[in-house]
């Protein structure tokens, strides 16, 4: 048994999840892992090579020779570095979201970062976000969390996220790709998004950030005991 405590966040696209994981493991000290922006860089790295999320043999070709790294800057924030440029940026965009859902539907994409993941965890205390973190990547996390909320409030949440960074996207277009993921990333077969058996299911339609960083602090403290 590791020494280091593993808190797993999953939940649908837009649930706050790495809002409310950034700051919960700022404030517990422990090292976040955004293990979405791991698929946005892969499906970044695709998009570039020309190749679709359904191109199998053509993603496996390209995983053979690609450099996928997560670094920590002094600011504690994760960064992605593909064949040694930052693209942490660059893949926070509605074609990344949608482009990673799709390659995330391919076994060979997710078997080749599951070690990249498992190795953070096996040396570090971490809060890991994504869908199947608490059902495949750590299934023996010391705390799983299901992080939800209403379709509407995501896609609204998402939309107010974009146009603060100055993105022109429109509030349908996010409804629309959050409805789609949420169908994709649940009904894959491999790796789908559900709720662990074992994880506490926190609803966020209703509650502020504040309330929900008070309510996974509390959950955590009573189960790792920190
Ligand atoms: O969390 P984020 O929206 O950045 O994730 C982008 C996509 O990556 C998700 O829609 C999902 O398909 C995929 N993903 C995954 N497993 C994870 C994290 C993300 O399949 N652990």
């Amino acid at each position: 048994m590791s020494d280091f405590v593993s808190v797993a966040i999953d939940g649908p696209a837009g649930a706050g999840k790495s809002t409310i994981a950034r700051r919960v493991a700022a404030e517990l000290g422990y090292l976040y892992v955004d293990t979405g922006a791991i698929y946005r860089t892969v499906g970044y790295h695709m998009s570039l090579m020309g190749i679709g999320p359904k191109d199998t043999d053509g993603i496996r070709r390209c995983l053979d020779d690609v450099n996928i790294d997560v670094r920590y800057g002094e600011d504690g924030l994760q960064h992605m570095i593909l064949n040694g440029a930052d693209v942490t940026d660059a893949i926070r965009t509605p074609e990344m979201s949608a482009m990673a859902s799709g390659v995330a539907t391919q076994s060979c994409v997710r078997d080749y970062l599951l070690d990249m993941q498992r190795n953070l965890a096996r040396t570090n205390n971490v809060l890991m976000d994504g869908r199947d973190i608490g059902t495949v990547v750590l299934p023996n996390a010391t705390v799983k969390i299901f992080l939800t909320a209403s379709v509407g409030v995501r896609a609204e949440r998402r939309f107010k996220e974009l146009v603060a960074k100055g993105q022109d996207v429109k509030y349908e277009d996010i409804y629309t790709d959050i409805v789609k993921r949420d169908e994709q990333d649940m009904n894959r077969p491999i790796a789908p998004l559900r709720c662990a058996d074992d994880a506490e299911v926190v609803d966020s339609s209703q509650m502020s950030i504040d309330q929900v960083v008070a309510e996974l602090k509390a959950i955590i403290r009573k189960k790792a005991g920190k």
